[in-house]
Formats: C-alpha cells, sequence, structure tokens
C-alpha cells in the first residue's frame, strides 16, 4: 500500500478533518487498498447514519430540455429522443403507487422544462402532499427565484441540483451557456428557501482530473449538503461524447467512501448510474458509505424515453418488479433493512 494512502487513511480513521492532499491520496485507492477505504466509509455509516436503506421512489415526469448538456441523452439537440411531459393525476398515480408500498419520499425529476409550468407543477406538489403525505424531492434543473418559492410554498421539502463538477472550466464546456458559479447561487437560493439540497457529481468526464474531483468532495462539505449523488460518466451515442470511455465503476466507489469520509451525516445514494454499468455496482455501493436508492417508479410507457445514458439499470422493468428487486436486494445485505426517512422498517 502506499504511504500516502496510508496516512490519509489514518487521519480519517482517527476522525481528524481531511484535507485536500489526503484526499488526494484516498481518492485513486488501489484494489489492496480499497478494502480498507470501503470497510472504514461502511463503519462511519454505520455510526452515524445507522443500517436502514432509504429508499425513494422516483418520477421522471418530463423529458423536454432546453439545455445541450455534451454529456446527457435528454439534450437539446438530440432529435431521436420521443419528448413527453407527464400531466398532474399521471404523477400523482405513479406515486400512488410508490406511497402505497411504504415508499414515503417521492423525487420529481425531469429536464430543465421552461414548458412545464411552474404553477402546474406546484398543484401536484400540493396534491402529492394533502393526499399521500409524502416528502418532496424536486430535481428540475435551473429555473428561476420564483419558481423555487412557488414550489417551496406548495410543499416541496428537498431538492437535488448537483454541480456535477467543481471545476468550473469543465462545467462550462458540458453545459454550455451555463456556469458554475450560477449553478452555486441556485443552491443558495435553495437552502436560503429551507429546502434540504443535494448536489453531487459525475465521476470521469472527459478532461477530468483527480484534483477536480477532490475539489468536488470538498466544494460538497462547505455547501453542507444532506444529500450528494455521485455517479459515473457514461456515454451516449447520440451526443458529442459518443465514444468516450464511461466513468470507471472502482473510481466512482472510491469517491463515494471518501466522501463518507468527509461528509458522516450526509443521504448517499447508491445511483443508477453506478448499477448501470457495473451489475455488482449498487451492492458495493452500499456497502462502502451508501445509504439510499432511487426506486424508479416511472410507469413504463415513458421509461424508456427518459434515456441519459444507455443501458440505464430497471428501465426494463415495471415500478413495482423494480422495486422487488431492490428489496431482494437489501435483503441479501446482511444487518440492513429498507426504511423510510425516519428510520421505521417499511418493507
Ligand atoms: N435536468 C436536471 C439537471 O440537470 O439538474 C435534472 C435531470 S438530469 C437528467 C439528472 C442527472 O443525470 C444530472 O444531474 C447528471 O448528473 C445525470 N446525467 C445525465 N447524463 C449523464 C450521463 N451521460 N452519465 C452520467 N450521468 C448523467
Ligand atoms: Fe437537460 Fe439535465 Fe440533461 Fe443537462 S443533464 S441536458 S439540464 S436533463
Amino acid at each position: 500500500m502506499r504511504p500516502e494512502f496510508l496516512a490519509a487513511f489514518e487521519r480519517a480513521a482517527t476522525g481528524k478533518t481531511l484535507a485536500f492532499e489526503d484526499i488526494l491520496a484516498l481518492l485513486p485507492a488501489t484494489a489492496a487498498e480499497r478494502p480498507l477505504l470501503y470497510r472504514l466509509a461502511d463503519q462511519v455509516r454505520a455510526q452515524t447514519m445507522g443500517e436502514t436503506i432509504y429508499l425513494r421512489g422516483i418520477i421522471e415526469f418530463s423529458n423536454y430540455c432546453s439545455r445541450n448538456c455534451l454529456y446527457c441523452g435528454l439534450r437539446r439537440d438530440n432529435r431521436e429522443l420521443v419528448r413527453y411531459r407527464m400531466t398532474g393525476p399521471e404523477i400523482i398515480a405513479a406515486a400512488r403507487v410508490a406511497a402505497d408500498r411504504g415508499i414515503e419520499t417521492i423525487v420529481l425529476q425531469s429536464g430543465e422544462d421552461g414548458g412545464y409550468p411552474a404553477a402546474e407543477l406546484a398543484r401536484t406538489i400540493k396534491a402529492l402532499k394533502a393526499e399521500l403525505a409524502v416528502t418532496v424531492t424536486l430535481s428540475a434543473g435551473d429555473r428561476s427565484r420564483a419558481d423555487y418559492v412557488l414550489w417551496r410554498q406548495a410543499g416541496a421539502d428537498r431538492y437535488l441540483l448537483k454541480h456535477e463538477t467543481a471545476d468550473a472550466r469543465l462545467f462550462s464546456r458540458l453545459r454550455p451557456g451555463t456556469g458554475l458559479a450560477g449553478r452555486l447561487t441556485r443552491l443558495g437560493w435553495l437552502q436560503a428557501l429551507g429546502y434540504q439540497t443535494g448536489a453531487g457529481n459525475i465521476v470521469g468526464l472527459p478532461g477530468q482530473t483527480l484534483a477536480m474531483l477532490a475539489r468536488d468532495i470538498l466544494l460538497l462539505r462547505r455547501l453542507k449538503v444532506t444529500m450528494a449523488g455521485i455517479g459515473p460518466f457514461i456515454a451516449h451515442a447520440a451526443t458529442p461524447l459518443a465514444g468516450c470511455p464511461n466513468g470507471d465503476p472502482a473510481l466512482t466507489l472510491n469517491v463515494l467512501a471518501v466522501t463518507r469520509l468527509v461528509l458522516p451525516g450526509a443521504y448517499l445514494p447508491a445511483t443508477t448510474a453506478l448499477a448501470s454499468i457495473d451489475p455488482a455496482g449498487r451492492e458495493q455501493a452500499l456497502q462502502a458509505g451508501a445509504n439510499v436508492v432511487m426506486v424508479n417508479m416511472t410507469p413504463p410507457a415513458y421509461r424508456e424515453h427518459y434515456f441519459l445514458y444507455p443501458g440505464k439499470a430497471g428501465s426494463t422493468l415495471t415500478p413495482v418488479e423494480n422495486l422487488e428487486q431492490i428489496l431482494s436486494l437489501i435483503h441479501n445485505l446482511r444487518g440492513r433493512k429498507a426504511g423510510d426517512q425516519d428510520g421505521r422498517a417499511n418493507c
């Protein structure tokens, strides 16, 4: 094992605050070093967050997008994609399927769809809160402050706005017409409005370095996020990044594990992207610091069109099949249980 890894590991194991250099030493953990790193992240997760794996039902309610992110299949210029928008009643029906099975947090995700009226989404949020009493997380990208205010007043509890990369130049290159500063301003608005906020980053973006990944983790700490989504880049044939290598699943797990050491109390999903490029990815993530799983509850008629990247895990299953698969995976993880946000076992 590398001496610099062991020194940084020792600092993490004794509860010291990790500096940039420590993170940089831990991130490239080798095959020999990884078991040590993942075991420590798993222990920290158990001590701070317990054994519950929190299930979130995600409903991908619109795949229209006005942005042109170089990595994403929903990008505006992808003319191959069949576009859809779910109506309020369709969203509520999909959420009911989740709520009836004990999932108490619904994530409403979409492209940056300015054509989806903010007021219509607000009505749906109100109905979800009134009829199903669920926690509502939104993930609808960059919108105006007025929209965020409206949705918060309608009862939305959380907002997931991944910063994608903490490197301002890479950010602007991959998300044309936008900047990291604007993303961070929005995260500030969301926090000030009382949303529990989540950010997170993609691992393995073309042009990304380990130092950038270390800065991603430090940014998450500075933002004091409640949750952080960390998944690998997956190349999509209908995007300008077609043919670029996918993110490395082992490096993604390393980033996740180090994030757990730096943010002991965060909600960290075992991401769908990781499960999509590595069949064992979800299980491994849950044993390397993760404690959340997003269950895809998008109705079958729409889910194939929410085509962010190829091989998206669960995209051929019905919502209930998807949930059953995840529950069986959790069942096989010794000592862990599926539960809601209060830690009550619900499945
Ligand atoms: N449009 C909103 C936004 O960008 O914040 C939310 C929806 S977007 C589809 C959700 C997430 O998908 C993004 O935050 C990004 O990290 C991820 N994503 C998109 N394309 C990806 C790809 N090719 N590989 C890995 N993750 C990808
Ligand atoms: Fe649109 Fe989000 Fe995809 Fe960018 S990542 S193209 S904003 S859906």
